[in-house]
């Protein structure tokens, strides 16, 4: 058996055999051309332009149907890069003065145009390179009278697994069919269109797994864990049993006949709410289905990524936010206000290169900054909240109570300036994020001046060990049950008690099924979570015994360092978790081979 790692994108576990795609390098054809064919060449590449863009409206109503309007905008970004007048304009002059074919034109023209983007390190520009790069095969395959690859008919068997170097949001799309059970690609992040779709399209995903087509051979046997980023190849018989039993269990915790807010209790009696962190408005069904105590974070900054590359309207922020306050039937939703910058998608018109932008002009420092982006964002929300009681506002990486005085003088003027019918009365309550060790400290003061509290531990963690979130090679300092996280935690639990404040978490630690006791053991009962961990997180918390929670964490806490913590918190709530979440989704993420 070998394992290898990779970014999981999408919750599922797969099973199945490897259908390994190594695509070649497109030999480009270049010649030159005399005076004569220059208008020959020119009109091919206009016919390939008009073929492609058939094609792509296809894909895109194939997109629709199966994944959703949203999702069917990945491809109006293609359709924009396609009709960019710059790349076609480029391409026409290439050809006109260089006396070049259409391709040798074409690869030309789209190498200047990515020589733009890969310029920035932000990873927004990054994956629209993708995109450039995706429109470029499809019209260098047209001009090259090839057919589509999503009409291949590669002779699938069942539970084919596709292993490929990349593949773009048309593969994916392509991907979803019943004989496919899963894929594995070697290029790819996160937040890059093929892993958004894998997710919305519940196909189990494993991407940045490094020479993946090199060191999978085809018809091999693997298991691809989405959940944990895994791909196991050749797995022994215990091993293929151990995936098989979480496969089940994850498919019997979820409720079937589920619907909002489904209560948990905790074996003491502790009410615990279980709410979902969303990216997207369709995620909302999932919410509903596995039973959310209605959405506890709404990152609003992924609108950027369908509105790319203009920037949301205050009609597009409106539409979007009506859609999710609609879709809760009336549960609570905290919208987030953006957190553009820093590592997360920033838009053109929002500046980039700085030396260390996740210390930089991130969040509210950038609405701040840009009052004409924050305001035509609040306005959509207050609108939004007329009739909607179940709205609260967040605002992400306060770091200083002046900051929070500012971020409320904004708001307050920018609610004046509404119609009074456009009002809502009462006000939203407005939350700050505790996200940022100063803001922690200062959660006593803030308390008294905010409606309420979110602790994001993603970024408590990084922003109090030092550890960059998103750099590998520091992946394993990057611990949530460090001593100096659980005690900012705890102060703002009690700052929050203190001041009769409702205090919430939505960070990646509540996703966590001993993360998730840790906390409740800290004294917290409103958490917020990946929607599809959902279901086990309430099994766990429903088994646990509150105050038995606390009295280990305390004396965890006692016994020192981050790795000792977490032991002891394993040695008391281990096995009784196991049983319920099972072994795989358990095992510490670094290095480690799942049981077999
Ligand atoms: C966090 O920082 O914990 C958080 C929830 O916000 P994000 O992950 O979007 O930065
Ligand atoms: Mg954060």
């Amino acid at each position: 058996m070998r394992v290898l790692e990779g970014i999981g994108v999408s919750f599922g576990i797969a099973e199945g055999r490897a259908l390994v795609i190594r695509r070649g390098e497109r030999d480009v054809p270049r010649y030159r051309i005399g005076p004569a064919e220059v208008r020959r060449e020119i009109r091919r590449f206009l016919g390939a332009r008009m073929r492609a863009r058939e094609e792509i409206g296809a894909l895109r109503e194939r997109a629709r149907r199966t994944a959703g309007e949203r999702y069917a905008g990945i491809f109006d970004a293609h359709q924009a890069i396609l009709d960019d007048r710059g790349l076609g304009r480029r391409t026409i002059a290439l050809i006109r003065e260089r006396r070049i074919n259409a391709e040798w034109a074409l690869t030309r023209a789209v190498s200047e145009l990515l020589a733009t983007f890969g310029g920035l390190d932000d990873p927004f520009f990054r994956e629209r390179g993708g995109d450039i790069e995706d429109v470029h095969e499809r019209l260098q395959r047209v001009l090259a009278g090839d057919a589509p690859t999503e009409a291949h008919d590669l002779a699938l068997e069942e539970d084919t697994i596709v292993v490929a170097p990349t593949l773009s949001p048309s593969d994916a799309l392509w991907l979803h069919q019943p004989r496919i059970a899963g894929f594995v690609t070697e290029g790819g992040s996160r937040t890059s269109h093929t892993a958004i779709l894998a997710n919305a399209l519940e196909i189990p995903a494993v991407l940045g797994v490094e020479r993946a087509t090199e060191l999978i051979a085809g018809g091999e046997h693997l298991i691809v864990d989405g959940h944990e980023g895994r791909v196991v190849v050749a797995p022994p018989d215990a091993t293929r049993k151990a995936y098989a039993d979480e496969r089940r269990r994850l498919e019997e915790l979820a409720p079937r006949e589920g619907g909002w807010a489904v209560p948990v209790r905790t074996r003491d009696g502790r009410r615990i709410r279980v709410a979902a962190n969303v990216e997207f408005p369709e995620e909302l069904e999932t919410c509903r289905r596995v039973g959310a105590d209605g959405v506890g974070l709404y990152r609003s900054e992924f609108l950027f990524l369908t509105t790319a590359p203009r920037l949301p309207s205050e009609e597009d922020h409106f539409a979007v936010y009506r859609r999710i306050l609609t879709s809760a039937a009336g549960q609570p939703v905290v919208i987030r206000t953006l957190d553009l910058g820093g590592e997360k998608y920033f838009h053109e018109v929002l500046h980039g290169g700085e030396a260390n932008p996740v210390m930089g002009l991130r969040a509210v420092r950038l609405c701040l900054r840009r009052p004409e982006i924050f305001r035509t964002q609040l306005r959509a929300l207050y609108r939004a909240a007329v009739g909607h009681p179940n709205l609260r506002v967040l605002v992400p990486m306060i770091s200083s109570l002046e900051e929070w005085r500012r971020v409320r003088a904004f708001v307050g003027q920018v609610v004046e300036e509404l119609p009074s019918g456009e009002r809502p009365d009462p006000l939203p309550p407005l939350g700050c994020m505790i996200e940022v060790p100063a803001a922690a400290l200062e959660a006593p003061r803030l308390a008294r001046e905010a409606d309420f509290l979110s602790l994001g531990t993603n970024d408590l963690v990084q922003y109090t060990l030092a550890v960059d979130r998103a750099n590998a090679a520091v992946a394993h300092l990057h611990d949530p049950f460090h001593p100096a996280v659980l005690e900012l935690i705890e102060r703002t639990v009690v700052a929050g008690r203190e001041a009769s404040v409702p205090v919430s978490l939505c960070g990646e630690m509540a996703s966590d099924p001993l993360g998730a006791i840790t906390l409740v053991g800290l004294g917290l009962t409103d958490l917020s979570c990946n929607p599809l961990v959902i279901p086990e997180i309430r099994a766990v918390l429903a088994d646990v015994d509150a105050g038995e929670a606390a009295r280990t964490v305390a004396r965890a806490r006692r016994a020192g360092t981050g790795p000792e913590i977490r032991q002891e918190i394993e040695q008391a709530f281990l096995p009784r978790v196991r049983a319920l979440v099972g072994e795989v989704r358990l095992e510490p993420r670094d290095g480690a081979d799942p049981p077999g």
